[in-house]
């Protein structure tokens, strides 16, 4: 049975014990959680989950996974106190801190950097993953499950994972703001506030199952309902003049930089 400790216990270290135990990846008594000083969070997490609170490296010699959890700006004066520990695979959430910040503390290890988002809260997560090369097939499979209990995981090259905070790692916030707009249009153009949230929002979640669900390409779909000159038509021609997918693409690019800038 492989063991697995957390350092931090924050809303990312949560959604994955949540995911890992719901999914029953390992059972919850094979968790072990620690975070900087608040004992209650921990005793909470103990009595939903089931983890293992701990306080001393000591007591998790015989880990085969750690999962850095805390801020980037904590890292530097966690990652010695686990030096010890030669034989875990590490596996770091922590957005904008390049594998080799790991690979310093532990150079002869295997290394997998993620880049989940907010959805990981409800099991939605869409994730990056890249691995340094001390990392085995038999671990990647094994890690990518874990991340798995979160949502989707996608594999990339460690410069791609930029990209992916561009893309997937900020773009919920891209979902919230097109709601947003769309709510605020409907409500000018004559609905009020709850229809125009309650239409917005199931748009989008059926848009999306019907993407997921078909594996039909977002053309495809979106021609099949544009008739010609209809008023689908005449929206997307609006859109268009808006300069939407130039709009777009300058959202991710400058999201992709400010995370190179970071890093
Ligand atoms: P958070 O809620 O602030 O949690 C940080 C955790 O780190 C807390 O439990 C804190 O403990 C603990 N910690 C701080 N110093 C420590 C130390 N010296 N030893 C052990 N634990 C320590 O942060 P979060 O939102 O979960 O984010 C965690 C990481 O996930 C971040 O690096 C972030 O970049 C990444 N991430 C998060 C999301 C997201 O949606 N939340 C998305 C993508 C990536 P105390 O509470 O006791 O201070």
């Amino acid at each position: 049975m492989k063991k697995i400790a957390f350092i931090g216990a924050g809303s990312m270290a949560e959604a994955i014990i949540a995911g890992v135990v719901k999914n029953e990846v390992v059972p919850a008594d094979a968790i072990y959680v620690t975070n900087h000083s608040n004992e209650e969070r921990l005793t909470r997490l103990h009595k939903q989950y089931g983890v293992t609170p701990f306080r001393e490296m000591t007591d998790i010699q015989d880990v085969d996974v750690i999962i850095f959890a805390t801020k980037p700006n904590q890292i530097t004066d966690v990652l010695p106190q686990y030096a010890a520990l030669p034989n875990a695979v590490i596996v770091s959430v922590l957005a904008g801190t390049p594998i080799s910040t790991f690979e310093t503390i532990f150079p002869n290890q295997a290394v997998a950097r993620v880049m989940p988002n907010t959805s990981a809260t409800i099991g939605e997560s869409a994730s990056g993953i890249a691995w340094n090369t001390k990392v085995t097939d038999e671990a990647k499979r094994w890690v990518t499950s874990l991340v798995e209990a979160i949502g989707i995981v996608q594999e990339v090259e460690e410069e791609q994972l930029h990209t992916v905070t561009g893309l997937s790692g900020s773009g919920p916030a891209y979902v919230y703001f097109f709601v947003e707009a769309l709510e605020a249009a409907a409500i000018r153009e004559g609905l009020d506030q709850t229809t125009a949230r309650k239409l917005a929002v199931q748009t989008i979640k059926g848009a999306a199952l019907m993407l997921d669900e078909t594996r039909e390409e977002p053309a495809t779909l979106r021609e099949r309902v544009t008739s010609p000159n209809g008023t689908t038509a005449a929206g997307l021609e609006a859109l268009r003049e808006h300069q939407f997918e130039q709009t777009i693409h300058a959202c991710v690019r400058a999201a992709k930089q400010r995370s190179i800038e970071l890093g």
